[in-house]
């Protein structure tokens, strides 16, 4: 009974937001991993509020899926302060983001997603806004069209990229805390599982627990998602709660990889393989053999592949290991079917 096309990422676009209130963490304490930014991002929000200052602009980068926007929600609650939402496709006009500044109160977060895709009247003249706290706007039209300038509140500008290598650098230096979001190890995505499970009150043990993490491409909101579908099958085929059957049998049933990897993982793997006999090969011409962007191939594929080993980098280009051979159930030289795993 599998269920094809089953996509943890699609999924978790289309989330349901009670869920994901209920399950993202408040502050730094439920927070779990990333423990070196979080001790520095404590220790500069304290440090900030004892001088009653606004806390520097900061730049989450890293995958989708590690925490970026929850790490923006929990440094506005620290400093107890509002955050406004935005992101960079949505501000396609100075003046849509003049109207966000200057609702601003002293202190507060103003939090751009995919800041990478800011136009780029929209990003100049976010800079002296980042810089001097002023912007300015454009009053009449016409010849008697001129520049007036305000100030703004203070304010913390918190920036998330999945493509840090796409910001300008003159965005880039007016972050003065800039931090990049690692892929989980599985006892820390085991933690946030059972976390979210208790927040749902589901039973879950450690062998499911792990189990869900091991096959969760290092990603805390793959994770989240996995958990709820096998909460459903518990619910359904089993007696409500988690154990390793349950888990194996939701898991298998989705189609999920055995080591997380999803569906473009796979590709880039039995491309550099069947195309490229295993590699070395340039990253452009593998983005092109998948039709997928480099940028992103080089920003959110390829650091999971080669944390997890199945990849490695060359001077002359990405090569496949042997786990990558055997994850496909392929030799080198030929297919041995006997091992494929999916
Ligand atoms: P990003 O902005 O990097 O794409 P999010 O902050 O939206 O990622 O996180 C995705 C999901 O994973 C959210 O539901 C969030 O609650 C959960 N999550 C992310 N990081 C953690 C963490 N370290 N501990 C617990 N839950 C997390």
């Amino acid at each position: 009974m599998a269920i094809e096309h089953y996509n943890p990422r699609e999924e978790s676009v289309k989330n349901d937001k009670d869920f994901e209130s209920q399950i993202r963490p408040q502050d730094f304490n439920q927070f779990n991993g990333q423990q070196k930014i979080i001790e520095k991002l404590s220790i500069y929000t304290k440090a900030a509020m004892m001088r009653g200052e606004a806390l520097d602009h900061i730049l989450f980068h890293g995958p989708p899926g590690l925490g970026k926007t929850t790490l923006a929600h929990i440094v506005a609650n620290e400093l107890g302060v509002n955050m406004k939402v935005t992101s960079g496709p949505v501000l396609d006009k100075p003046g849509d983001l003049a109207g966000l500044l200057t609702s601003l109160e002293s202190g507060d977060v103003l939090f751009i997603d995919e800041i990478h895709r800011l136009s780029p009247v929209v990003e100049e003249y976010l800079y002296s806004a980042m810089e001097d706290y002023v912007i300015d706007i454009m009053i009449d039209k016409g010849p008697g069209a001129r520049s007036v300038q305000i100030s703004l509140n203070p304010f913390t500008l918190i920036g998330a990229t999945t493509r840090s290598g796409l910001l300008t650098s003159p965005l880039r230096a007016r972050f003065g805390i800039q931090e990049h979001l690692e892929y989980y190890d599985s006892s820390v995505l085991c933690e946030i599982i059972k976390r979210s499970a208790s927040i749902l009150s589901v039973d879950i043990d450690d062998a499911a627990a792990l189990e869900i993490a091991l096959r969760s491409r290092g990603t805390p909101r793959i994770a989240n998602s996995l958990l709820r579908r096998v909460r459903d099958f518990a619910q359904v085929k089993g007696n409500g709660k988690i154990d390793l059957s349950i888990t194996k049998m939701t898991l298998d049933a989705l189609n999920i990889d055995k080591r997380g990897l999803d569906s473009i993982d796979n590709k880039i793997l039995t491309t550099i393989i069947e195309k490229f006999g295993g590699g070395p090969v340039g990253a452009g011409t593998i983005a092109t053999s998948i039709s997928e962007d480099v940028g992103t191939l080089e920003e959110v594929y390829e650091p999971f592949l080669l944390k997890e080993g199945f990849i490695h980098r060359t001077p002359r280009g990405r090569e496949a290991t042997d786990l990558a051979y055997k994850h496909l159930g392929l030799t080198r030289g030929g297919i041995s079917q006997e091992n494929k795993l999916f």
